[in-house]
């Protein structure tokens, strides 16, 4: 077996949670055969760039990582796994200097490729078909040793208009609970105190193997060694009362939510085919404040999608600013390849649909910085990550607040309750220990 003691390898990766679960994954992968991890700014013998390819400003940063990469070693083996490898693989590949494209099937058996790491004459492509993405393959991030993002779900089958993931990734599949019950324990001997729940669309976990979402949060939070449990983003209509009531009643599950709008008008949910309306997704809200009061509330959504009128966004805004939500992801549309949103009538000018975001940007910051203020005075947990900076403690609450007190060796790695004083610069909260 090709040994590889003398090399270095470096990773370059865009996108999602689930993306730097995957390079860590992969990552552990080379250093069992003997590779020394380096800072992707450091020359490396092999580059891996895990990319992205959610918007068209994804695709350009995928593009110049690679270009990062074969300007800083032109002798190193270029590999380019991701979204954009899955979905554009001979555009990667045309790139000078990339040697090999793998697939979402293929990624996780990169070292099976490299062989002497000498350059190829031409770039390889290998399982970049829709039909390969059957498997599901493991992954979890431990990078600050105390929190995980553990990947629990994989690819969709809802197509929505506007979106490319379900090309890019495949039919939605998991594994078993009983192996992600496992894959926790493993991660808590090795000192993680809390697990992010990521994938692609979560909430539809148990497609492959008959389990249910609910089922699986139930076997977690029996995980003894585990403090915490956050979630990844969960679909409005898979968020489910019995979801919410299970977090009220947690001492683990973090009462932290992360839900996809998208759009605050009916028509334009309808132009996207998401699977509810605005109706439902203010009484997923109003359900989550009456047994969560202080609870975090993000949610995505698009701006400027192909048939939002003024007159629709302007309701949309109306919709989403009565909403008692803490923080905002906005984005502008971005036409991506092979969806149905291209056939769609009214596309909204590039400028405009930065103009909206921009607005949606500004309320997003009223809503946070309402949404801290009502935290000031009030005590929380923090679990507190292991960091180099000596000069404070930091990590999150439960309800997804950063927190900084001066520096405890002993807070390291901990649950801590304090009482939160002072919105500090960066957005950042202050607290005594208590
Ligand atoms: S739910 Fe819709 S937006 Fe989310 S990944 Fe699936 S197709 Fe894309």
């Amino acid at each position: 077996m090709m040994q590889y003691r003398d090399k270095k390898v470096a990773f370059g990766t865009l996108g999602c949670k689930l993306n730097f679960s995957e390079t860590s994954t992969i990552a552990r992968s080379f250093q069992e055969k003997g590779f020394t991890r380096v800072d992707f700014k450091e020359p490396a013998d092999v580059y891996v760039i895990n990319t992205c390819s959610v918007t068209d400003s994804a695709d350009k940063k995928s593009r110049g990582l690679i270009r990062q990469a074969t300007r800083q070693n032109p002798a190193a083996f270029v590999v380019v796994i991701g979204c954009y490898a899955q979905l554009k693989p001979e555009e990667a590949a045309s790139i000078e200097g990339v040697d090999l494209i793998l697939g979402a099937n293929d990624k996780f058996n990169i070292t099976k490729y490299l062989e002497n790491l000498e350059k190829h004459n031409h770039s390889e492509v290998h399982g970049c078909t829709f039909q390969e993405m059957t498997a599901f393959h493991a992954a979890s991030s431990f990078g600050d040793r105390t929190r995980s993002f553990l990947k629990v779900q994989d690819g969709c089958n809802y197509f929505c208009t506007y979106c490319t993931i379900p090309l890019a990734r495949g039919k939605s599949r998991n594994p078993s609970i009983a192996e992600l019950v496992t894959e926790t324990r493993n991660l808590a001997r090795q000192g993680i105190r809390e697990i992010n729940l990521t994938g692609v669309n979560i909430g539809d976990f148990g497609r492959s193997t008959g389990e249910t979402f609910q089922d699986l949060l139930k076997s977690l939070e029996a995980v003894d060694e585990i403090a915490r449990i956050r979630m990844g983003s969960v679909e409005p209509n898979l968020l489910t009362e019995e979801i919410i009531r299970m977090v009220a009643g947690s001492a683990k599950l973090a009462p932290h939510f992360h839900i996809p709008l998208q759009s605050g008008s009916d028509e334009v949910l309808e132009l996207m085919k998401r699977k509810y309306d605005t109706a439902l997704f203010r009484q997923r809200i109003d359900l989550i404040r009456h047994h969560l009061p202080d609870a975090f509330i993000g949610v995505d959504v698009i701006a400027g999608m192909n048939g939002e009128t003024e007159t629709l966004f302007q309701q949309a805004y109306q919709f989403i600013e009565g909403l008692d939500v803490s923080q905002l992801h906005a984005f502008p549309y971005s036409e991506r390849a092979n969806t149905r949103a291209l056939e769609i009538d009214g596309v909204v000018p590039v400028q405009r649909r930065k103009e909206r975001t921009q607005q949606l940007i500004q309320l997003s910051q009223q809503k946070l910085a309402g949404f801290y203020g009502r935290q000031l005075g009030k005590e929380a947990v923090v679990l507190f990550e292991n960091q180099q900076d000596r000069r404070f403690a930091a990590g999150w609450t439960e309800n997804y607040v950063r927190v900084k007190v001066p520096f405890q060796e002993q807070l390291l790695n901990q649950t801590v309750r304090v009482r939160l004083e002072s919105v500090m610069e960066e957005g950042t909260l202050s607290a005594v220990l208590i």
